[in-house]
């Protein structure tokens, strides 16, 4: 059960005071206080956990500083959608908004290699008015000896430079919390540039102590891949554990699942999940084309089998597309084979832009024959 409290409740006024006495009181119930501080105003929500049923909603809604109370199901208790809850469905950073009525795209590098190519990807970006992208410093890969990224060496220049285009949100893996540490260093060190959005990768979806850090802290907001070998279920309690430290702000990645029955793609394309993590969460849901399909192929009509899996994720609600370019990527330290040239990104956007007008179309169809 949550309680969701009158907004700018104030923690040491003696109504509050008084519903937490009350609170702790009631057996084999745990309380847990959750505060979101926006710009405006900051939000107070206690999560009742245990043997809530015997609590009556009346009785709840009717103790001092109590707004509303919604009764929510066993799963997904933070980022699940609940009867009559009426939380807030976005969240705000950097200046720019997620939530799962917003689009945004993040092409950027795999991997960072050299200043050069970070440059180059991010004027081009810049020229496309786009403010987001995505930038691998910390490289899980499969081999030991293979590339495992520049780490915290290549970090105030990828700062710098997305501050120079006007970059406004990075999202960047990390595997270990000492990478977080990094970050928020090298963005201090550098000004505040831009913002990054921390990436939990697919092969540490169920690294739960990396999600607790991850989750404890407020200050970036995460993209959480799938897990490639786990159910969708699964996946979805992961994000919950990093909502239930502290962060919601939280993005779910679809980035295709690991099984040969996705051959020749290099994974098995699964945005048709797209709208049933919109049904089952409040979370913004992201697409990853790239780690999905792989390769390069073409169908016989001259579109990438790359932009042909796009348009289905986002022509079905996509929120975010995490998308791989290179300005030579014959060069590229990782994933060359799947990554877009700089001069397809005009037409990459474009097409993007095509699905996401017939998307909404189709929204408003669905309203109109709904009525
Ligand atoms: C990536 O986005 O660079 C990446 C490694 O993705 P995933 O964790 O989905 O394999
Ligand atoms: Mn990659």
């Amino acid at each position: 059960m949550i309680l969701i409290l009158s907004s700018n409740t104030d923690r040491n006024s003696a109504d509050y005071r008084q519903l937490m006495a009350y609170l702790s009181g009631l057996r084999d119930i745990a309380v847990r206080v959750h505060e979101e501080r926006g710009a405006e105003q900051s939000l107070t929500e206690i999560y009742l956990i245990g043997d809530t049923m015997s609590l009556d909603v009346k009785d709840m809604q009717s103790l001092p500083c109590v707004e509303r109370v919604v009764r929510v199901s066993e799963e997904f208790r933070i980022l699940g959608r609940h009867k009559d809850d009426l939380r807030p469905q976005h969240f705000d950073y950097n200046g720019i908004r997620f939530g799962q009525d917003t689009f945004h795209v993040f092409a950027g590098l795999c991997a960072v290699d050299n200043a050069g190519h970070v440059e180059a990807m991010l004027k081009a970006l810049r020229d496309q008015g786009q403010v987001c992208t995505r930038m691998g410093a910390y490289k899980p890969r499969t081999s030991p000896y293979a590339f495992q990224g520049h780490g915290k060496n290549c970090l105030p220049y990828v700062f710098d430079l997305a501050g120079k285009y006007g970059i406004k949100v990075i999202a960047m893996e990390i595997t270990h919390e000492s990478h977080l540490d990094e970050i928020r260093a090298a963005l201090q060190q550098t000004g505040n540039p831009t913002g990054v959005m921390l990436q939990i990768g697919t092969r540490n979806t169920q690294n739960f102590e990396l999600l607790k850090i991850v989750g404890r802290q407020k200050e970036f907001p995460v993209l959480l891949k799938r897990g490639f070998g786990i159910t969708l279920d699964e996946s979805l309690n992961a994000a919950e554990y990093l909502a239930s430290e502290g962060n919601r702000k939280v993005v779910f990645g679809l980035r295709g699942m690991k099984t040969n029955m996705g051959d020749p793609h290099r994974n098995f394309v699964d945005f048709a999940h797209v709208p049933v993590v919109k049904r089952l969460t409040r979370m913004p849901v992201c697409i990853d084309p790239s780690h999905s399909v792989g390769i390069r192929s073409a169908a016989p009509d001259g579109v990438l089998d790359l932009m042909h899996v796009t348009a289905q994720g986002v022509m079905a609600g996509a929120n975010m597309v995490l998308v791989d370019f290179h300005p030579a990527p014959l060069q590229a330290l990782v994933d060359g084979p799947q990554a877009l040239l700089l001069k397809e990104l005009p037409h990459f956007l474009e097409d993007v832009q095509i699905a996401r007008e017939a998307y909404l179309q189709r929204v408003a169809l669905a309203q109109r024959y709904a009525q």
